[in-house]
């Protein structure tokens, strides 16, 4: 069997992974493999970002003001293809209804016209709503190209007079001191660096939770500066954290965690791999799939 790949991209949701335990990112992100079936969690929350991404553009693509009901029509189509043929379990919240309800109330909470950040003119003409990037960094692969530090946001904007980093969450609901959970989120703190790096003066978030209940729908919006210093010391963990992959890698070592992330979030996906003898004959109960790292994290 030939060696598996490393890919040559990287961003927060590998580097999460990577921390968390190695030889989940070798699951993962080297082997290429999830469970079979699909998360709730991940396809409302991309049809989600797809929706609401579709609803700007329409907005921003126009004169006249939509209406709610024009932005739900124009954010439908996009809507419908990320959720694809998903059938959501029977009376959860984060159902097809619910989540277009959550839309419809967003729409008219931050409509796109009237919202407290709006987007920046990028240099094509068009307007920031959403932002992707690939930044090359100091750290060559075994290809002897330099490792991309990739990412993809919601919205690149003014908020408060300053240029700010818009990235919608969906959530259950919100734990206390919701906002806090962001203060050293390298997924964040990713996103700062790298538009600091394409030019743009900002060391700003604002984090928007949309908290999807079965007969609610909160928002909750969570502004954060991230001071220069700690941007630095992300990046500098950023470095590490790609150096000891390529160690991983060259030495084909993936050690396993044995510890809280085997357990943490209701159970590690891969404990069915990492508890048997021989993992290739439980292999079935996984799929293929290759991370693309511009997905959106909703
Ligand atoms: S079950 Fe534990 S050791 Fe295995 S991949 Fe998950 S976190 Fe790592």
């Amino acid at each position: 069997m030939s060696r598996p790949e490393l890919p040559i991209y990287f961003d927060s949701t590998m580097n999460s992974a990577l921390h968390a335990c190695p030889r989940k990112f070798y699951w993962n992100f080297i082997l290429n493999k999830v469970p079979l079936g699909e998360s709730i969690h991940l396809v409302a929350g991309s049809a989600y970002a797809a929706a609401l991404h579709a609803a700007r553009t329409a907005q921003f693509s126009g004169s006249s003001r939509l209406t709610t009901d024009e932005l739900l029509e124009a954010c439908l189509p996009e809507f419908l293809k990320a959720w694809g043929d998903f059938i959501a379990p029977e009376g959860h919240a984060k159902s097809k209804h619910n989540m277009l309800y959550a839309l419809e109330q967003y729409f008219e909470r931050y409509h796109p016209s009237d919202d407290v950040i709006q987007p920046l003119s990028l240099t094509s003409g068009k307007p920031a709503t959403e932002f992707s990037f690939a930044i090359p960094l100091p750290i060559k692969h075994p290809s002897g190209e330099p490792f991309l530090y990739c990412g993809r946001f919601d919205m690149l904007g003014t908020y408060a007079d300053r240029v700010t980093v818009l990235d919608d969450k969906t959530t259950g609901y919100f734990v206390q001191n919701w906002e806090k959970m962001w203060l050293m989120r390298g997924q964040f703190l990713g996103y700062v660096w790298a538009c600091q790096q394409l030019g743009y003066k900002t060391n700003d978030c604002l984090v928007r939770g949309c908290a999807i209940q079965k007969t609610q729908i909160k928002f909750l919006d969570c502004p954060i500066t991230y001071p220069q210093h700690l941007i630095t010391r992300w990046y500098k963990e950023l470095l590490a954290s790609i150096t000891s992959l390529v160690w991983h890698y060259e030495n084909d070592d993936w050690p396993y965690d044995f510890a809280d992330a085997c357990s943490s979030y209701g159970g590690c996906p891969y404990m069915d791999l990492c508890v048997v003898g021989d993992a290739d004959k439980f292999m079935n109960n996984y799929q293929d799939r290759t991370w693309s790292p511009i997905q959106l994290e909703a």
